[in-house]
Order: C-alpha cells, then sequence, then structure tokens
C-alpha cells in the first residue's frame, strides 16, 4: 500500500465490472452471505443489457450448446455452460419477476420487451444479497497482498481490500459502455496471458467504396454464407438474414461469421466470403430447378420463385427483394425481361454462379465501436473450469467477455455471462 492509499473498505469480495457477469457473480456470492463490494467504472450502470437486443435484452437462447461458440476449446465451454443452463437462467430471472418469452428464432426476451425489467430486477437482487455497489469507480490495479488483494482506483488515492477477487471487466466492444479492454491489462499484471489477437466478433463488414450492393442500403434477405479457404474448402458457414447497408453487410448472418472472416484473413489472405441466395440448395438443385420452370421471366422467377431449402424467421416468402434480384441478373449479364427458359446454357450456369456463389469481398470492419462482443481474451485453459478460479493468481476469479469465448447472435453471449458469473460467484463464496 502507498502512504497515500485511502483503504475505503474492506470486502471478501470485489467483483470488478457490474456488467452481467459481474452482477451475476455478485449476486450469487452475496447470496452465499459474503460481504461483497462490486465495482464499475461506469457513471450508469447495465450500458449494455439496456442497448442489447435493441433495447429489449435478448437475455438467453433456447438451445444453447458450446457449438453456437468459438475461442476456447468447445470441451471447457460445454463445461462451463453446463454449470447455470437455459431451464437456471430462465428460473433465476423468474424468481425476479422477469419472465421471458421465446420468439420463432429461439430467442428469449422479458415480456416487457424492455431491457430495463432485466436491470433493474438484477440490481434489485444484488441489494437484496447485501452487494454494495459501488460506480463510477475506476480500478486502476489489483495487487496481491498477505491474505488478499488490494484493489486501487483510478486516478485517486483510494482502494479496497479484499480476500478475494472476481475480474468481469468484459471486453473491448462498444468501448463507451465502459468496457474498453482495461480488464486485459489488470489481467496480464496478475501473471495472466491473453490470446495473441483481440478482435472484433459480430460486427457489421464492410465492402469496397464502388460496390454495387452498396446502393441496396436497407435491403434484406435470406442468404448462406460461406468462408472458404483458397483450396475451396469451407472454414465456416452461417444461414441467416442479411441485411444491406451503405457501408457493406449487417444483420445477423454477417454479424455471426465476422469473427471467422477477420480471424481467418489474417491468418491467409486469399480466403473468400461468398452468399449463397438460396439456402440449402446446391449450383446442381438450382440448375435443376431452372430447367423446369416454364413461363416466368428471370426476373419474375427471381422475385417470386427462387426456392430455399433452409427457412429463415422473417424471410417465410420465397424470392428475393426486386432491386437485388436485379443487381443478380446484371451480375449474371442476363437480361431480367427474358424468359427463363430462353436462357442459353451459358447464362443459365452463370445466373445458377451468381445466386449461389455470389462474391463478397469483404474489405474490413466496422472495429470495437460497431462490435457486439470480443473474440479473444483470457484462454479458458487459465481457470479452474468449476470455480473459474485462476490457475495463475490465487483468489482472482474471472468470468464474462474477459474470457476468450465469443457465442452467436441470439442470447448466446448473456447466457455465457449468466452461466460464468454464477461459476466465479459461487467459487469465490466457497
Ligand atoms: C449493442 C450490443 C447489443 C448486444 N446484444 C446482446 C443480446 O441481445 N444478447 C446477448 O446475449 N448479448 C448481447 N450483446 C453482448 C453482451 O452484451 C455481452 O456479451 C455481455 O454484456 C458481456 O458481459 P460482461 O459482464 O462480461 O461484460 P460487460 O457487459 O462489458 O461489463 C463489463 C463492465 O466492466 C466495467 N469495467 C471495465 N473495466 C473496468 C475497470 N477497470 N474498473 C471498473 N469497471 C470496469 C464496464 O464499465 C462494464 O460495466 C450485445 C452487445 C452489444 C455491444
Amino acid at each position: 500500500m502507498t502512504p497515500d492509499t485511502d483503504i475505503t473498505g474492506i470486502a471478501d469480495i470485489v467483483v470488478v465490472g457490474a456488467g452481467a457477469a459481474g452482477l451475476m457473480a455478485a449476486i450469487t456470492a452475496g447470496r452465499a452471505g459474503k460481504r461483497v463490494i462490486a465495482l464499475d467504472g461506469a457513471k450508469k450502470l447495465g450500458a449494455k443489457i439496456l442497448v442489447a437486443g435493441g433495447g429489449r435484452c435478448n437475455v438467453t437462447h433456447h438451445a444453447v450448446d458450446e457449438r453456437h461458440y468459438a475461442g476456447s476449446s468447445p470441451h471447457a465451454i460445454r463445461n462451463v455452460l453446463g454449470r447455470f443452463g437455459v431451464d437456471r437462467t430462465r428460473a433465476f430471472f423468474a424468481e425476479l419477476g422477469v419472465e421471458l418469452k421465446m420468439e420463432d428464432t429461439g430467442k428469449l426476451f422479458p415480456v416487457s420487451d424492455d431491457a430495463h425489467t432485466v436491470l433493474d430486477a438484477l440490481l434489485r437482487a444484488a441489494t437484496d444479497a447485501g452487494v454494495q455497489l459501488r460506480h463510477p469507480w475506476r480500478v486502476r490495479a489489483v495487487t496481491p497482498v498477505a491474505g488478499g488483494f488490494e484493489v486501487a482506483r483510478e486516478g485517486e488515492p483510494a482502494s479496497l481490500r479484499a480476500t478475494r477477487v472476481i475480474l468481469a471487466t468484459g471486453g473491448k466492444a462498444l468501448p463507451r459502455s465502459g468496457s474498453d479492454g482495461g480488464g486485459y491489462e489488470i489481467a496480464r499484471a496478475l501473471g495472466h496471458t491473453t490470446t495473441p489477437r483481440i478482435l472484433p466478433a459480430l460486427v457489421p463488414l464492410t465492402l469496397p467504396a464502388d460496390h454495387p450492393l452498396r446502393d441496396l442500403a436497407g435491403v434484406s434477405f435470406a442468404a448462406t454464407l460461406t468462408l472458404r479457404a483458397s483450396s475451396a474448402k469451407p472454414l465456416a458457414e452461417f444461414t441467416n438474414a442479411v441485411l444491406l447497408t451503405h457501408f457493406g453487410l449487417s444483420g445477423p448472418g454477417p454479424m455471426d461469421i465476422s469473427r471467422h472472416v477477420l480471424s481467418a484473413r489474417l491468418d491467409d489472405p486469399t480466403v473468400t466470403l461468398s452468399m449463397n441466395l438460396a439456402p440449402g440448395l446446391s449450383p446442381q438443385q438450382l440448375d435443376a430447378a431452372l430447367l423446369s420452370t416454364r413461363g416466368l421471366s428471370v426476373l419474375k422467377w427471381l422475385t417470386n420463385a427462387l426456392p430455399r431449402a433452409i427457412a429463415v424467421p422473417g424471410h417465410a416468402a420465397p424470392g428475393l427483394p426486386e432491386r437485388l434480384a436485379r443487381l443478380i441478373c446484371s451480375h449474371a449479364n442476363v437480361d431480367p425481361a427474358s424468359l427463363v427458359t430462353s436462357l442459353s446454357r451459358g447464362h443459365r450456369l452463370a445466373l445458377v454462379d451468381a445466386i449461389t456463389r455470389h462474391p463478397l469481398p469483404v474489405s474490413g470492419d466496422r472495429g470495437f465501436t460497431y462490435a457486439e462482443v470480443t473474440a479473444g481474451g483470457v484462454p479458458l485453459s487459465q481457470v479452474h473450469l468449476d470455480t473459474m478460479e485462476s490457475r495463475v493468481c490465487h483468489g482472482l476469479h474471472l468470468c464474462g467477455e474477459v474470457l476468450d469465448v465469443d457465442g452467436r447472435i441470439g442470447g448466446f453471449n448473456f447466457q455465457w455471462a449468466w452461466a460464468s458469473g454464477y461459476t466465479a460467484g459461487g467459487g469465490a463464496a466457497n
């Protein structure tokens, strides 16, 4: 302790970061009878809970398993998810008075359709569990001392003492929320390493300035996006809605595949991203569909009859938006007014190619400011999975996005926060 430091509190457990994971950890430890202080650098708590799911907070997904995550090993992710599953999340929130409802995408939202319901319930539960919430209280450093840790406040000669510390500082996504990657420094100073790459995930992707898809801002459709190595081997694939914007690609499909694109490009700049506008259909199947079509112009076929073998919620009707259909025709050099039956073999195959392997020459991404999560962080191999206690620093526990785990769109990231926060809170309390 430096001579000008004031000890402003002594706790059993200090939780650094009161986001989703930190609040769950604090509630769990507080309910176990521990004196818990939860610190957050933000003036207003819960920024990410409030913006989540367009202000409705997609709390979890009805079918969560490790296949919907990336980062650390699937086995380790499954281990932690199994400690607090979706049923327990539902029961936990129901007990706090927050009923969840499932939408046809499998996502669960509060019946109020208002994220405030979720945040208010968590803050109430923390207070009821005896947790002291202090904010804005940004942590500069966590230092091991005899019998525990000293937690120093940024910019002030103040600190706290605790037997155990739970690091729940989040990642780098949406840095104005207070999650700016500072937690990685704290973890490194305590002996941890982070993955060599820390990249935006669930982030919109940009296309080159003159790319024609950028002229179709606002158009949305269903597609399968496939990332391929230069050998054409598929590296990642997602079928979901795509939203075209003035900068390129947004919506769940591009967001889901973004972390794979950004990471793979660093290993091999020749990887390619393409989309299939007839999800689930191969070029051969689509060609057969075209050959059996009678009496329709190419434009009518594309807009009213283009088949799909995989259903995408919100895109039940077959066919493409007309502006996109015209762009496909122009890409394939086919007259939209010509009859399908009059197409030459070359034109037919060019059309099939433009539909099933439409190239998306991604030029970059929108960065952490527009990312929903972070790919990378402290590897799960550095924590005991039953308590989330650090393997390198006794008494330190980690949970949430500061760890190397990122999920798909759909409530998977909050489920990770609830499960890992619960495990860390219980582990620190016991
Ligand atoms: C726009 C947007 C929408 C999203 N929508 C969804 C959704 O609908 N469903 C879903 O599952 N996921 C969603 N996510 C992702 C989800 O919000 C995160 O995965 C989740 O919030 C991570 O929880 P966390 O507690 O680990 O980190 P965070 O929520 O980032 O919380 C970390 C907290 O630590 C504090 N902090 C950081 N450093 C310090 C420090 N040095 N000292 C003190 N405090 C510190 C921060 O102020 C912050 O409050 C969304 C994310 C964004 C950005």
